[in-house]
């Protein structure tokens, strides 16, 4: 293999190749530790700090990597969302590609959602199922402009048609489920765009996906196609970070009200075309979807999240669950009955079954080892079941596969250990490597505590926030992030600056519009403030003057409610040990080094981050979030801020 660290060396093919490329040292480590992953199942995790350059400095080894037998190695590189998987593929892979191996062959793939289904969309154009007018009027216009789509499209990618808002209520009429997709039995099996786009992650080098996908895969073994993503030799993991949260999710058994929904459609539509004798079929389908909406009704009607094993005591809940496992029972015994006659009547067999199971075991609570939790939404409830560890079950995983596995991050280290990230995937054995970013902190940033603060829960601490922002923007001759932990306090510092800022600066709130558009009017303003929560806090790249002050309102800890911090906070006492020093802490600190890290992106920016929190220096645990944050010069002095802000 050819020597990597020479290629990112002054004069090496990057800087030839590369328009304003930069040699750094840190990426130039992180390629080589890539590159010398010999042994069959090597783990490497990497913290590389902002700056470091880390998605060349992985996408070199993996473009080059080559078998005992001099083949390529097959790559899958998963990001943490669909924008940076496309950000990946469409910007940074095809520049390194075209320098360093123009014939690698390189593919996207994401989940069956995001791919037009020719059989359902045939299916919805040919029988439509009657709403009512306010809806059918939105359906029509959707329908026009995919069927549009539909006609040039070489990718079925929806992605691609920008034109529909990402919860448009035609997607999921025309975007096929592992539980309802036909499989090889379908009749567009050949034209199939999910087909193809497996097809090509087959044949392709590297393969770009995301987290969701890539759990999703190694866990449901899709119906029909087997598994989306190829088997490879090496896969790295970007924002790593995410991982553990996301595998959990995906280790977890689940049900959601949907799903019954979704099934009762399909089983009335049979009944309404192919099996007009199945009366019973249709009737069954009725009491699905109403057991599913009773079950819904039994909680409030604002979203909520919580404790599904203390709803199971609850009368009328267990008489619904049971009502909903004895339909299931029936509509099983009907379909049973017919099976042979029709595909997707087969197909709706097997549904009920895999349903009726998992009912079962969600509604069986008393198991240890697992947290039981359930999520509403307006019309929807969830049940799940999260496994309280899912570290065997990703080594297990891990070993079955045979593949040497990267896990990348800008913050994955808390204090300087990766214990709290590798103890969660037990990744005990791996080799670690913390790279620091080549930005001088201490010239280019400075970190504010303000002094004579409320508690963080303390009603005025809205007043006093947007008191110091205020007084802050006024000395800040650029943009502006101030980023909350909960929306409640978000909306009201909007409000307070709304009514009180008098200067002609753009506001943006997070909510009002897409994420992008807001993000394209703060960069375009040059001065704007923007309001936002967890979403902004990470893969938001703003660089320049555009963001020199980033503000943040307390300490990031987890709502203690939610479920899956439930079930690490289980797991850890379980095995003895501290939640809140070794859980809660860790999860906090992870989320603030993302938050702060939105503020330095280049050598040349320049900025303050100001933690509104007087626990940083009030409590002993203060501390570990101060060793983790990059080296700024610190001061408690607003007056030693406002003469940074102020200077060009
Ligand atoms: S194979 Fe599945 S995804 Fe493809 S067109 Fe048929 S039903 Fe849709």
């Amino acid at each position: 293999m050819t020597d990597v660290s020479k290629i990112f060396a002054p004069g090496g093919v990057l800087s030839q190749t590369i328009d304003g490329f930069q040699p750094r040292p840190a990426q130039q480590q992180m390629a080589s530790a890539i590159a010398a992953m010999n042994d069959d199942a090597g783990v490497l995790v990497v913290e590389a700090e902002t700056g470091t350059g880390k998605t060349f400095a992985y996408l070199a080894p993996a473009l080059l990597a080559k078998t005992d037998d001099g083949e390529r190695k097959k790559v899958i590189v998963s990001t943490g969302t669909k924008n940076l998987q496309e950000q990946l593929f469409h910007r940074d892979l095809p520049r390194i590609r075209d320098a360093l191996a123009p014939d690698a062959i390189v593919a996207l793939l994401k989940g069956r959602s995001n791919y037009l289904c020719i059989q359902r969309m045939d299916q919805f154009i040919s029988q439509p199922i009657k709403h009512d007018p306010a809806v059918a009027l939105q359906l029509q216009q959707q329908s026009r402009v995919v069927k549009y789509w539909a006609n040039q499209t070489r990718s079925g990618d929806l992605g691609e048609l920008t034109e529909l808002a990402e919860d448009a209520i035609i997607l999921p009429q025309i975007t096929s489920t592992a539980d309802n997709c036909l499989g090889r039995d379908c009749p567009a099996y050949a034209d199939c765009y999910l087909v193809k786009a497996r097809q090509e992650a087959l044949e392709a080098d590297v393969v770009v996906v995301n987290h969701h996908l890539f759990f999703a895969d190694a866990v449901l073994k899709d119906t029909g196609f087997g598994e989306l993503i190829p088997h490879a030799d090496l896969v790295i993991f970007d924002e790593a970070h995410q991982v553990p949260d996301i595998a959990s999710q995906y280790f977890s058994e689940s049900i959601s009200t949907r799903q019954l929904q979704d099934l009762a459609q399909d089983m009335r539509l049979l009944y309404g075309t192919e099996l007009k004798d199945l009366r019973q079929l249709s009737t069954v389908a009725d009491q699905l979807d109403k057991c599913g909406r009773d079950l819904r009704l039994q909680f409030a009607r604002d979203p909520e999240r919580g404790n599904w094993r203390e709803q199971m005591r609850r009368a009328q809940v267990i008489e619904d669950s049971e009502r909903l496992a004895d339909t299931l029972d029936r509509a099983q015994a009907i379909a049973k009955a017919a099976l042979g006659r029709n595909k997707v009547l087969d197909q709706c067999y097997e549904r009920l079954v895999l349903l009726k199971a998992r009912w079962q075991q969600l509604t069986n609570t008393q198991r240890s080892g697992y947290s039981f939790w359930y999520e509403t939404t307006p019309r929807q409830l969830s049940v799940h079941q999260t496994p309280l560890s899912v570290a065997e079950k990703f080594t297990s995983y891990m070993l079955a596969q045979q593949m040497q596995w990267v896990f990348t991050s800008a913050t994955l280290a808390v204090n300087g250990s990766f214990k709290h990230f590798t103890d969660r995937l037990g990744l005990g054995s791996a080799q670690t490597l913390v790279l620091p970013s080549p930005f001088d902190f201490a010239k280019q940033a400075m970190l504010f505590l303000p002094r004579y603060l409320p508690a963080a829960s303390d009603p005025t601490m809205a007043a006093s926030f947007a008191a110091i922002a205020k007084q802050l923007i006024a000395h800040n001759h650029g943009g502006t992030f101030l980023l909350f932990t909960s929306y409640r306090m978000l909306n009201q510092v909007a409000a307070i600056l709304q009514e009180q800022e008098s200067s002609d600066r753009l506001i943006l709130v997070q909510g009002r519009t897409s994420k992008r558009e807001l993000l394209d009017q703060f960069v375009d303003a040059g001065d704007a403030i923007l309001l936002g929560t967890s979403s902004f806090w990470e893969g938001v790249d703003v660089r320049g003057d555009a963001l020199r002050l980033v503000m943040i309102d307390k300490l990031p800890f987890a709502a203690p409610d939610d479920p899956l911090l439930q079930a690490r906070i289980e797991d850890c006492r379980l095995r003895g040990q501290n939640p809140f020093q070794d859980v809660q802490i860790p999860q906090a600190v992870i989320s603030l080094k993302q938050g702060a890290g939105r503020l330095i992106r280049d050598a040349l920016d320049t900025g303050v981050l100001v933690v509104c929190d007087n626990r940083l220096v009030q409590k002993e645990y203060g501390q570990t979030f101060l060793a983790s944050l990059p080296a700024m010069s610190r001061t408690r002095d607003i007056a030693q801020v406002t003469e940074f802000l102020s200077k060009d």
